[in-house]
């Protein structure tokens, strides 16, 4: 007997699968996609060169589990800060200064309906959309504000996406195989695939919100209705990337970022040489990369960020490209959470399993490393400890 399946390879999965196989416990994890990572997933095919088409930095690097593993795997970790944060920094100060102030006063209101409409605020707007994925209007002020600071944000020049492909090795993962149900009357679980039902002592699902939210995943008896709504009130927002192959002569020697357009919040935030590779990349936000990935328009809009922001010699100099379409993406639907204002405490909801023999994890679940490959590490290595002490006192 199976004692826990696993539902997503994802990086919370992955977390999740290290801590039960060295419990000794018997685990099978099940993933959707032809590949191990979710949303973290490194494209060397495409350019030639690694492209990291979802996570890429490794924020809070100096207390992030992800930096050892890519060590111990003998892959390149840039400590090299990025230079995003030179210019505006006092204006930043006082935005963020003034959400966090509402959040202290106990408000949990929209971001949008705190800041002033000043010169900086399209700035200011554009950066949310990169941060959260969403614009200020959907975003929760109380949620933002309890986003832990990340002091050290470091890249891997092999890709992130690489370092979780390692650390899944060895691990048994049966791919291509999307979970349609779960029955958790219990005790224990059935789950259902297009390859038949597994039996195991407990299930832990790692899908991102938006997936859950969208019913992508049965449950045969009803979920509580308050982790229903964390599912809803958690959206995962949008966030696209465009690569470009360059000749390296036409770059900096060292990654450095710029804004296509600093007076329109409709932006882009432009990386040269990412994570050291010979590459443009336009990072895409909000509305903006929403309504671009729909209309197929992402690398024609990136085009134009580079002219403005470079020049016309490197426009000219763009070669083969690399686009994501995150939103359209089945077995995510978009690219990290977001609260929706009201709802920061959603969160908490989500890591409060609805019966011993079923967990759930995922970045959405991190009240302070949310949206990033932190927390799902920790919200998958928590539930896995969880899992472990029910596991050692039920027959
Ligand atoms: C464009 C972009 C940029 C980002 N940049 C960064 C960054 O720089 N740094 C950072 O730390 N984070 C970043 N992130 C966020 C980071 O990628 C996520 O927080 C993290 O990967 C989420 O891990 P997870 O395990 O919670 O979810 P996922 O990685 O989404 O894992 C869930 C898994 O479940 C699988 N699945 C879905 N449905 C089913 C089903 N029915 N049956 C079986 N399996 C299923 C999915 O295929 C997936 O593998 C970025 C994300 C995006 C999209």
């Amino acid at each position: 007997m199976i004692d826990v399946v696993i539902i997503g390879a994802g990086g919370a999965g992955i977390a999740a699968a290290r801590r039960l196989l060295a419990a000794g416990l018997n685990i099978q994890i099940l993933e959707a996609r032809a590949r191990v990572g979710g949303r973290a997933a490194t494209d060397t095919a495409t350019l030639g060169v690694p492209a990291d088409l979802g996570a890429a930095w490794l924020h809070f690097a100096d207390e992030n589990p992800w930096t050892p593993l890519a060590r111990e795997q003998g892959l390149t970790v840039i400590e090299r800060e990025p230079d995003w944060r030179a210019d505006h920094q006092s204006e930043f100060e006082r935005n963020w200064g003034l959400i966090e102030a509402a959040a202290a006063a106990g408000l949990d209101v929209p971001v949008s309906s705190l800041l002033p409409d000043d010169a900086y605020r399209p700035r200011f707007d554009g950066i949310l959309t990169w941060f959260a994925g969403v614009e200020s209007h959907q975003a929760s002020c109380l949620d933002i504000a309890r986003y832990a600071e990340s002091r050290h944000d470091w890249a891997v020049a092999e890709g992130l996406g690489s370092v979780l492909a390692g650390a899944a090795a060895g691990l048994p993962v049966q791919l291509g195989t999307p979970v349609t149900a779960i029955d958790w009357r219990g005790p224990g679980v059935r789950v259902t695939t297009a390859a038949g039902t597994l039996r195991a002592r407990a299930a832990l699902v790692t899908l991102p919100t938006s997936v859950l939210a969208a019913g992508g995943l049965r449950f045969t008896h009803a979920l509580p209705t308050p982790l229903q709504q964390a599912f809803a009130d958690l959206p995962l927002g949008s966030c696209n990337k465009v690569f470009f192959r360059v000749d390296p002569a036409l770059l900096p020697p060292e990654t450095h970022h710029a804004v296509g357009n600093p007076h329109s919040a409709r932006t882009t935030s432009l990386a040269l040489r990412p994570a050291g590779q010979p590459l443009v990349m336009a990072y895409f936000g909000g509305e903006l990369s929403l309504e671009l990935e729909a209309s197929g328009q992402l690398e024609a809009f990136a085009r134009e960020e580079v002219a403005l922001a470079f020049g016309h010699d490197l426009a000219a100099g763009l070669q083969g490209s690399l686009v994501t379409g995150w939103n359209q993406d089945p077995w995510a639907l978009g690219s990290y959470s977001a609260a929706r204002p009201g709802a920061a405490n959603a969160r908490l909801q989500l890591a409060e399993p609805p019966a011993p023999w079923l967990h759930f994890a995922g970045e959405a679940s991190s009240v302070t490393h949310y949206s990033t490959l932190v927390g799902a590490w920790r919200s998958g290595t928590s539930a896995a400890t969880q899992l472990i002490e029910t596991l050692r006192t039920s027959p």
